[in-house]
């Protein structure tokens, strides 16, 4: 393959048209001999950055990760494309260990996919040695490479002794891949992985094919159900915070008819690993889940990750939402969130074991994601800026941007439920004070003597739901906060001076109608992409099942969906065609290319019944 170019490789073994942002400068750079570390978001595009100069090269390219549980899948998927792919990890038997060692000495592999602890073994180590000797070695390709991190949730020990790669083979060009943003973890990797000399590729962090949404909670099965209503069949996640809640969710989702599986870490190895397995292989199943499940969820048809309880910060929830969409087609990121979310977290901050330093690191995590919740700007954009990145422009694929929130004064209203706390001491959680506000006398109100207070009844031109989202605003913007060693009293701060005292004017977001605009356009946008024709789809979403069903692999190794919907839109009718279909490469075309065409064919003549009454050139 050394005459190729790392575009003719592109279409023939993967069958894309282009490169995508800085993919080819990622290659050519790797390919010349140079190294790299490249930060780019979850389906960015990282994997195709070392496997073209991987089969550019002479020899083959050893592939670090931490991720065991994947490395048959990526492997299955790269040798459908007819590359030349193995694995070396503890789940071999020793005999399949010798066969791959042989074939990795004797030229036959173009990658090998390594877990770490397996790479530094003496044995491995001198398998390279011999291949170095020979300059066989393509490259190394250290992925999750934030697993250096010793402040990171992923840290890996083994992942600090992979320097040793630099010292012993130092003419092999090496490439670090992550996901993960921040400067502070860019730093380590460069450090530990002695890649001072590496060229560093920042791409946008921005994933557009996914929509944000908040919404206000106010019942959380009933909202997650019409949200499921517009993903039917899809496979998808939904987090929550409790091992409880994710039991009691999982099975009134199957009440409800949905094919749920519970996943968190107080269930037992042998059935967290079917769930996995099963999430995995089968299509649209609803992984309900703390976010003990997540690392290494490399499934790229996931179309949606719902939050139905607040996570602890913005990089919490971009990294879970980043789950959703790998493959580039429409996907959403859905949350519903309500007052008593942050009081949970606080009481989580205050109790924890942590010094106050790191306690007031997370309190201002958590009223950075509570600020973004509320905001009425796109939410796109103030994520973004979050990290770092800034744009100008509004995105057009999140729920402030498709239905602008209403804006209104809501100066008079603050005031209100500020005098209401401080005329009852701050002593008071949301509920009891929108009782006082909204003059209902109840048991409480009459034992505490609540209704001769000159507060009360004086915000009963507001609903609750309307109050509950003043008090969660005024939260946001850090004008109250929740004490959670007074079980979520709330509080003034002292930002909230110059708006009692009626200086400074404050405009709020209107609450949400329940039946949206954009609630029933979830239904559509994000259900159906590309304008393909779904009868088509369908009979090829079924020949799918079938092949990778015969195959003990999952769907998404024979075809991703965004191939299948690229063939219902193109409806291929010769091989050269069918070649012209992103995804579709020369392996592709020869093993599956005779039926594909078949089934589109097939379809074709039940499809233009139209055409036949129109040109009337048919009759049926
Ligand atoms: P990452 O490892 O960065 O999360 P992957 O390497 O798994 O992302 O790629 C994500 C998806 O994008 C995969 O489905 C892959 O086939 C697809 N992809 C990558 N590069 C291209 C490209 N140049 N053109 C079209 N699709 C691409
Ligand atoms: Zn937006």
């Amino acid at each position: 393959m050394t005459d190729a170019t790392a575009l003719e490789l592109l279409h023939r073994v993967f069958g894309y048209p282009a490169f995508r942002g800085p993919q080819a400068e990622i290659v050519d750079h790797l390919a010349g001999g140079g190294d790299a570390l490249v930060l780019m978001p979850t389906g960015g595009g990282k994997s195709l950055c070392y496997q073209i100069p991987a089969l550019l090269r002479p020899g083959v390219g050893i592939v670090v990760s931490p991720l065991i549980a994947l490395m048959q899948d990526q492997v299955d998927a790269l040798r459908q494309a007819g590359v030349r792919a193995a694995f070396l990890n503890s789940t071999l038997d020793f005999a399949a260990v010798v066969a791959t060692e042989k074939a990795l000495c004797t030229g036959q592999l173009d990658l090998l996919y390594v877990a770490p602890e397996r790479l530094l073994t003496e044995r491995c180590l001198n398998l390279l040695d011999r291949l170095a000797a020979d300059g066989q070695l393509a490259l190394f390709a250290i992925d999750e490479a934030h697993c250096v991190s010793q402040w990171g949730h992923d840290f890996r020990p083994e992942y600090i002794q992979l320097s040793i790669l630099h010292e012993r083979y130092p003419a092999v060009p090496r490439i670090a891949l992550t996901a993960t943003a921040d400067a502070l973890t860019r730093r380590e990797i460069l450090a530990r992985l002695g890649l001072g000399e590496a060229r560093v590729f920042v791409s946008s962090f921005d994933r557009p094919n996914i929509r944000y949404t908040v919404v206000d909670r106010n019942n959380p099965r009933r909202q997650l159900l019409g949200f499921l209503a517009g993903h039917a069949g899809a496979a998808g996640i939904v987090y929550c915070l409790s091992r409880k809640k994710v039991d009691e969710t999982a099975a009134w989702l199957n009440a409800q008819g949905i094919a749920a599986l519970p996943y968190h870490a107080g269930l037992d190895t042998a059935t967290r690993t079917r769930h996995q397995q099963r999430f995995l292989r089968e299509e649209g199943i609803v992984m309900v889940a703390t976010i003990a499940f997540g690392m290494g969820i490399d499934k790229p048809d996931v179309r949606f990750v719902a939050h139905l309880d607040l996570p602890k910060s913005l990089e919490a929830y971009y990294q879970e939402t980043g789950r959703a969409g790998r493959d580039g087609e429409p996907a959403e990121a859905w949350m519903t969130y309500g007052l008593n979310d942050v009081v949970i977290h606080r009481q989580r901050i205050d109790e924890s074991a942590a010094g106050a330093e790191q306690k007031r690191i997370e309190r201002g995590k958590l009223d950075a994601l509570l600020a973004w919740c509320e905001t009425a700007e796109c939410r796109r954009t103030r994520l973004l800026a979050y990290f770092g990145e800034t744009r100008e422009d509004r995105c057009g694929n999140c729920d402030t941007c498709l239905e602008p929130p209403e804006l209104w004064d809501g100066s008079i209203a603050a005031q209100k439920a500020m005098s209401a706390i401080l005329r009852t001491g701050q002593r008071f959680g949301a509920g009891h004070l929108i009782d006082l506000l909204r003059g209902k006398t109840t048991e409480r109100i009459r034992q505490l003597g609540h209704d001769s207070l000159p507060t009360f009844g004086v915000g009963a031109d507001l609903d609750e739901a309307g109050w509950r989202s003043v008090f969660r605003q005024l939260l946001a913007a850090g004008l109250l906060h929740a004490d959670a060693q007074s079980f979520g009293a709330l509080k003034l701060t002292d930002a909230a001076r110059p708006v009692l005292k009626g200086e400074s004017l404050l405009h709020l977001r209107r609450q949400r109608k329940q039946k949206s605009a954009l609630a029933r356009r979830h239904k559509t946008a994000a259900a159906t992409p590309t304008g393909s024709d779904e009868t088509l789809f369908e009979a090829l979403r079924a020949w799918r099942a079938e092949q990778a069903k015969a195959q003990g692999v999952p769907a998404y190794v024979i075809m991703h969906d965004k191939t299948l919907h690229e063939l219902a839109a193109r409806r291929p009718a010769s091989a050269d065609e069918l070649l012209d279909v992103p995804g579709i490469g020369q392996a592709k075309a020869e093993r599956y290319g005779a039926e594909v065409l078949e089934i589109v064919a097939a379809m074709a003549i039940a499809w233009p019944v139209q055409d036949s009454a129109v040109f009337g050139r048919r009759q049926f």
